[in-house]
């Protein structure tokens, strides 16, 4: 079979094929879950309709070595943020709020502050970590193998397994229903890999409810107010029930101030008289979900309680930009890693960019010379928070130096070129046909870790994966944005 050219993909379709492609598509998803809520404001309290999450008609080629490579380092990824976050010492040198990043930056600075308050000499909380590395593709220089490239590493809401999932079988239902109409030698069944993140994903929900060992507890997921992203959400809470008899609750910060309480002596948290084993943050990650103090004081309590929290605050604060970027100095990475093989440490270093600090006055002008190659980062997750090239000598223009620690200067990964797919986007108009536009892709790989306590080690496992597809001249990604859609891989 020929060679695979990234630049040659996708296939070119018929209108007609196109058309009968798309069809298949939009119901596959309405009818298979495959959903998000519409946007209206505000979010009614119980819905009646959804829209078809925005999909690629195509999976999107990916070397096959470099997926085994991302799965293979998530082990290791498991493990070096669940030692992060029982590292004391370094998360408040990096991110508190004396000489770290919570200085500078008031939400880091709370949450820091909060958890400080809190801690317990010689006692580190149960915790579960559900994570997911983001890569893309680096393109080599003179024709090289491209390579891959971690953009970052999610320690909390890590979203889209579930419906990830399912745009895996959504792509593989086009193959079994058309053959793609014969268009690629490369659509093979083979080069579909399989996908069962959401039983990977609840199985870590599963563990800490079980550590928590009170038979009739519930989970808590807690959630933001008018979340649209609902239906990925709910597919991990009827795993949750049908695979493992565990419900759950889902309640927002505003209706846990009213309704959660912690028992001062066994620190049992009960939510409406209900007794949680696990808290499961799918809000929380962003500054806008703690409007008032009472918010913090909502999340100080359940993180003060005995419940599994996913992620506790100290795990939280781990998946911050910056310590993504004080893990590239010499001998950190090293220092947490010290039973990990030399080759499995080099291969982990191997994935990532170029990062520096903005605290001191040289980092700056580095960042300054080499904008155009550049994104700049701030400790916020969620898409839409960074800074990409030209915009960035303005920007630093603007910048008070004492914020310039809250920042980190990131070298932009560049992927190849001339990759194309078909986009669908449910409109408001109803049927249109997919559109084709050059596109990158993320790879996203999932694990989870269950750590802390009195004498128990690291339980981890990698769980599954991810791929985000979005338009070439969009700097950045996220569906929840509005930049990306679902996608799946073909290995090549
Ligand atoms: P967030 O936590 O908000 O998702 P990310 O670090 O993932 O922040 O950045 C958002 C998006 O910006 C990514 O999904 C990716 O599309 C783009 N991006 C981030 N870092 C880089 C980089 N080094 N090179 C190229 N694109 C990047
Ligand atoms: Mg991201
Ligand atoms: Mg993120």
């Amino acid at each position: 079979m020929s060679k695979f050219v990234f630049s040659e993909w996708p296939p070119t379709l018929s209108e007609a094929q196109l058309e009968a492609l798309t069809l298949y598509s939009t119901t596959y998803a309405l009818s298979h879950g495959l959903l998000y809520l519409p946007a209206v404001k505000p979010q009614p309290l119980i819905p009646n309709s959804s829209i078809h999450a925005p999909l690629s008609v195509f999976p999107s080629p990916f070397p096959s070595r470099l997926f085994s490579l991302a799965r293979r380092l998530q082990s290791t990824y498991n493990i070096l943020y669940a030692r992060i976050a029982m590292d004391v010492e370094f998360l408040d040198n990096v991110m508190g709020a004396i000489d770290g990043v919570g200085k500078v930056d008031d939400f880091v600075g709370q949450l820091w502050t909060g958890w400080k308050n809190l801690r317990v000499d010689g006692e580190m909380p149960l915790q579960l970590g559900l994570f997911r590395s983001d890569y893309l593709l680096h393109a080599g220089s003179d024709g090289e193998p491209p390579s891959l490239k971690q953009v970052e590493f999610n320690t909390i809401s890590s979203s889209f397994g579930p419906l990830s999932e399912r745009t895996a079988a959504l792509h593989r239902y086009l193959y079994a229903a058309t053959s793609y109409y014969n268009v690629s030698p490369h659509i093979k069944i083979e080069n579909f890999p399989p996908n069962n993140t959401t039983t990977g994903l609840v199985e870590g929900l599963a563990a800490a409810h079980a550590a928590h060992s009170v038979k009739e507890a519930k989970i808590l997921f807690v959630v933001q107010a008018g979340e649209r992203n609902v239906f990925d959400q709910r597919w991990l809470e009827y795993e949750l029930l049908e695979k493992h008899s565990i419900r759950v609750i889902r309640q927002t910060f505003d209706q846990l101030a009213v309704s959660a309480s912690v028992d001062p002596t066994t620190r049992a948290l009960s939510v409406g008289g209900t007794e949680i084993s696990t808290v499961y943050f799918r809000a929380g990650y962003t500054p806008t979900d703690y409007p008032t103090a009472a918010h913090y004081e909502t999340r100080f309590l359940l993180e003060r309680s005995n419940a599994i929290n996913c992620p506790s605050i100290p795990l939280q604060l781990a998946g911050g930009k910056k310590v993504q970027q004080v893990l590239t100095q010499p001998g950190v990475l090293e220092r947490f890693l010290h039973d990990v093989s030399a080759a499995q440490i080099a291969e982990l270093r191997a994935s990532w960019m170029g990062m520096w600090g903005l605290d001191e006055e040289a980092g700056v002008q580095k960042a300054r010379n080499m904008a155009q190659r550049l994104v700049l980062k701030p400790q916020r997750e969620g898409g839409g928070n960074n800074v990409y090239k030209e915009a960035i000598p303005v920007f630093l223009d603007a910048l008070p130096p004492l914020e310039r620690q809250a920042w980190i200067a990131m070298e932009l990964i560049v992927p190849p070129e001339g990759t194309g797919n078909y986009l669908l986007r449910a409109g408001s108009e109803g049927a249109q046909n997919a559109v084709r536009v050059d596109v990158v892709s993320e790879l996203g790989i999932f694990g989870w870790a269950l750590f802390g306590g009195p004498n128990r080690g690291i339980e981890e496992k990698e769980v599954g994966w991810l791929v985000r597809t979005k338009g070439k001249d969009s700097n950045e990604g996220g569906v929840a944005t509005g930049f990306s859609v679902l996608d799946s891989l073909l290995l090549v």
